[in-house]
């Protein structure tokens, strides 16, 4: 077993050399790979759940609360603003309680709002949680099982640990047409960012949330014209008692405000939409000068795992191989509404419920 010695950590520690010493040929109880919101669910219902946290390894390269604190601060969410708030007091290791006045706490429940009021909360509560278990800053290329303990390797580090769970996020997908100049989603989405193409008409493919934001991001800083291509018809959330039907996949708060205003309503004058097998597509395509491609997210690339090559998990458990679990983004739960129609739950919420339900299994599914 090789030795491991974190700079960060002796830097850190009061009580310095001696703790350092003793994690030197630790083998950690669990080590969870990504900080954004589903690595701080893990963290915080590990550390719940009696595990020491200086037992726990916690790897990300920035802790900024993942794409969610980097990228999507500035879209409003589908979310309504109560369950960011149980998400923060589902954990006593949070410590909502001692957080100071986050914007979040003063809005109306029901509504949704901007990423960025549960955003700051998560940072505040990252920062404190990385404090207690052992946060190393850096990126996981491999994972190997060896004599039942993950060795879970890091540039010029190895750490051992009975189990994993990745976190690591996804990426947006693209398709390829490579005449049209990209804009990127991130920039799309972000109505700071995205600055005036006024001779431009824009492609858009897709007909989700984002989509609908990117649509109106686009028409309000003035582009030429805007052509949305899709696949099918637009789909709404449905809120039933105690069900939400499309929870998932329907449009949800303002986005779907807009598109019914908007898409289902009076179609303002620079926005024109094609089905993605209609005749006149590719004659509409070559009128565009510029991309966006919101076609949904895939996995972040994996930790390189030889020993599982082809790396599949179990949507409804999470579980990927003895000791190793996914959680996220990545690693959705498949859930069936009372129709039997399928989906894959995400929301930092749903990530946060999932584990309550996962957690248990996991804690005995050891290699
Ligand atoms: C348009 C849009 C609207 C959204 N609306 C909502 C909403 O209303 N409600 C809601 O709850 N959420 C919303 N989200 C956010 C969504 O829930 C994201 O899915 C969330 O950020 C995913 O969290 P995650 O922790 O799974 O992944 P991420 O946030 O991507 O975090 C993964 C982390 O893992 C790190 N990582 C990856 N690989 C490695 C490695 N090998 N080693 C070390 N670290 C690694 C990454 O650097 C990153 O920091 C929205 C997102 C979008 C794009």
């Amino acid at each position: 077993m090789g030795s491991y010695r974190c700079p960060q950590f002796t830097r850190r520690c009061k009580k310095g050399k001696e703790i350092a010493k003793t994690i030197g040929m630790k083998t950690f109880e669990w080590t969870v790979i990504g900080a954004g919101p589903a690595g701080i669910a893990a963290v915080g219902k590990l550390v719940d759940r009696g595990v020491k946290p200086l037992d726990i390894a916690w790897v990300d390269p920035s802790f900024k609360v993942g794409d969610l604190g980097e990228k999507w601060r500035r879209i409003s969410s589908n979310t309504k603003v109560k369950l960011f708030l149980q998400f923060l007091e589902a954990c006593n290791a949070y410590r909502f309680w001692m957080a100071p006045d986050f914007e979040l706490k003063h809005l109306d429940p029901e509504s949704t709002c901007l990423l960025e009021a549960i955003a700051d909360p998560l940072q505040w509560v990252s920062d404190h949680l990385k404090l207690t278990v052992h946060s190393i800053e850096g990126h996981v290329d491999s994972l190997e099982l060896c004599n039942r303990v993950w060795k879970v390797e890091l540039k010029g580090e190895k750490i051992n640990s009975k189990n994993v769970i990745l976190a690591i996020g996804s990426v947006p997908k693209k398709l390829s047409y490579p005449e049209l100049e990209e804009i990127p989603i991130e920039i799309a989405l972000d109505d700071q960012k995205l600055t005036p193409h006024t001779n431009d008409t824009v492609a858009v493919f897709g007909s989700s949330h984002s989509s609908m934001i990117i649509l109106k991001n686009l028409l309000d800083v003035g582009v030429k014209k805007v052509i949305n291509f899709y696949n099918s018809p637009l789909k709404y959330a449905l809120y039933m008692e105690d069900w939400i039907l499309f929870d998932n996949t329907g449009l949800k708060g303002e986005s779907a405000t807009w598109a019914r205003e908007n898409i289902n309503g009076v179609w303002p004058d620079r926005l024109e939409r094609y089905l993605s097998s209609d005749p006149q597509f590719q004659q509409a395509l070559s009128t565009c000068n510029k991309v966006v491609y919101a076609v949904g997210f895939e996995p972040r690339t994996l930790p390189n795992t030889p020993q599982l090559r082809g790396l599949t998990y179990n949507d409804r458990n999470g579980i990927i191989a003895p000791g190793l679990f996914g959680l996220g983004i990545a690693f959705p739960e498949k859930v069936e509404d009372h129709f039997g129609n399928e989906e894959y739950n995400v929301g930092i919420w749903k990530f946060m419920n999932y584990l309550n339900k996962v957690l248990p299994l996991w804690f005995q599914y050891a290699p």
